[in-house]
């Protein structure tokens, strides 16, 4: 029998953890959603520890994840107005339910454009406003098909739907809105495009992912209802919602909703042509964990819809705040006008550049007093326009605890970093001499190392972490071509991870 030292094997992993970001408390405003209520972790660590040998991937032989899922499943379905031919699956997460809304759109124009007798030549589009999330991107990747973005107005966030219905065709598999988007907290308008979606006979997909689990709840700033954006709308084929966003469940769950079953059966694979087990598969994973099932299953039943809408209330009392308070600022702005618990912080091009106050140099700042927020690069669009570069607050229940602290933070930010002119990428460029010109097809995993080293980000020493001020980097970001940057990024990432 093999002995351990179980203490000093999980004593290593707290202090590992203590070097985490915070992921209570509420000072980390992105990635992590805490519902401020200490029991709702509680239930889901112990439903995920019943469950912690089982295979998730057969449901005939762990029966209780046929009933979680068929529960879980039911209830997101009600939230959304799904009639009985809504259906759906429990998902590893919001990137999954995306690529499954993608996978299956992609089935369903192929099989029509067969009927059609037109199949082969044409590669099938994903229409999407630019703010769609980038796990279309991958998407459209993974999966072979062409991404047609479509630009938003670059004050507003906002998609104006006659570009985008202009823009429909035969080839295209999907359409995509959100409600609201990651990057902006915009509503798209749901209904406008959906009509003509239907029209055209084309699959429209809402990604609820960061929504699907609030904005059902959520009362507009007038206090009446939103515009209708989920299952209610004709037109709408499928809709994602992430359990583990504000269904408050540990990573890993996720809710992919689809209207009619013949075009839901499209998103399963199954095969009985090797000698092993027949295999039939909804989601992308073969074995998998139920604990992430279980525990949002076992959350939906402690909160319910009242549970829900409680928390989401105390979410938007909070995002109210913060808003308000940056309206009160001098020389940030809000973007737009996000719906939901969601805020994309600019510059107030409005005041003369000596009172602006670059959200970047903020955010750092922010930072240094102990709290996280998420730093967005700015983007040129097709159409020649650029969206500015944005810092991104994620308003979760706990928010409204430390709220006064938070409040304090950044006005004290702002304040410092008021009339500092944003990172010039020119110069930082300066210090990579001929990067606008590396060809990212031959940068090679050490050369891409090397330029890593001279621009102070090889990860090699450090346990992984980015340096303290993050607007520099945002800015080569935005500088460097495209195709540098991601390959760059990639080897910041996988070097991280390499052994020692
Ligand atoms: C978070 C998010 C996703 C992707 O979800 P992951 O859970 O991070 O994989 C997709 N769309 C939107 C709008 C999101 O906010």
């Amino acid at each position: 029998m093999v002995s351990f030292d179980a203490q000093a094997i999980l004593a290593r992993l707290a202090a590992l953890r203590s070097a985490d970001a915070p992921t209570h408390g509420g000072r980390v405003l992105s990635y992590v959603y805490d519902s401020g209520v200490p029991a709702i972790d509680e239930l889901a660590t112990e439903a995920m520890r019943l469950v912690q040998p089982v295979n998730g991937l057969d449901p005939t032989t762990f029966t209780s994840v046929a009933v979680m899922e068929r529960e879980v499943v039911g209830f997101a379905r009600e939230l959304l107005h799904g009639g009985d031919d809504v259906v759906g699956s429990v998902t590893s997460g919001g990137t999954e339910s995306c690529l499954l809304a993608v996978k299956t759109a992609r089935d369903a124009w192929r099989a029509e454009a067969a009927a059609r007798g037109e199949a082969e030549a044409v590669r099938p589009r994903i229409l999407a406003p630019i703010t769609v999330h980038a796990a279309f991107h991958k998407a459209a990747e993974y999966f072979d098909l062409e991404l047609d973005l479509v630009p938003v107005d670059p004050a507003t966030g906002r998609l104006d739907p006659e570009r985008l219905v202009e823009r429909l065709g035969s080839d295209v598999a999907l359409t995509v809105v959100s409600a609201p988007s990651y990057p902006f907290g915009t509503l798209d308008p749901v209904e406008e495009v959906a009509a003509a979606c239907e029209e055209a006979g084309v699959a429209l997909h809402v990604d609820g992912c960061i929504g699907g689990w609030i904005l059902p709840l959520w009362r507009a700033d007038d206090g009446g209802a939103l515009p209708a954006w989920d299952f209610r709308v004709p037109g709408v084929t499928s809709v994602s919602a992430d359990l583990h966003k504000y269904g408050y469940a540990p990573k890993g769950a996720s809710v992919l909703l689809q209207r009619g079953r013949d075009r839901q059966r499209r998103q399963y694979f199954a095969t009985t042509g090797w000698p092993g087990y027949p295999v039939v598969n909804p989601t992308l994973l073969g074995s998998k964990s139920a604990g992430s099932l279980a525990a949002s299953w076992a959350i939906v039943q402690a909160l319910g819809a009242r549970g829900f809408a409680e928390l989401a209330e105390s979410c938007r009392r909070s995002t109210r705040a913060l808003a308000d308070l940056v309206a009160d600022i001098e020389g940030l702005r809000v973007l737009g006008a996000p719906t939901g618990p969601l805020l994309a912080i600019a510059s107030d091009d409005a005041v003369p550049p000596e009172r602006r106050v670059d959200p970047h140099h903020w955010a750092d700042r922010v930072r240094r007093r102990g709290w996280h927020l998420q730093l967005q690069p700015g983007l040129a669009q097709p159409d020649g326009t650029r969206l500015p570069h944005t810092t991104h607050l994620t308003v979760t229940p706990v928010t409204g605890s430390r709220l006064d602290e938070l409040e304090a933070a950044l006005r004290a930010s702002a304040d410092e970093a008021r009339g500092v002119p944003p990172v010039d990428a020119e110069a930082v460029l300066a210090q990579l001499p001929g990067a606008a010109s590396l060809p990212p097809a031959g940068l090679d995993s050490d050369t891409a190392a090397e330029l890593l080293g001279a621009l102070g980000l090889a990860g090699r020493d450090g346990d992984g972490g980015l340096p303290p001020e993050q607007a520099p980097l945002l800015a080569l970001i935005e500088a460097l071509p495209r195709p540098v940057t991601e390959r760059l990024l990639i080897e910041l990432l996988a070097r991280i991870v390499e052994p020692r």
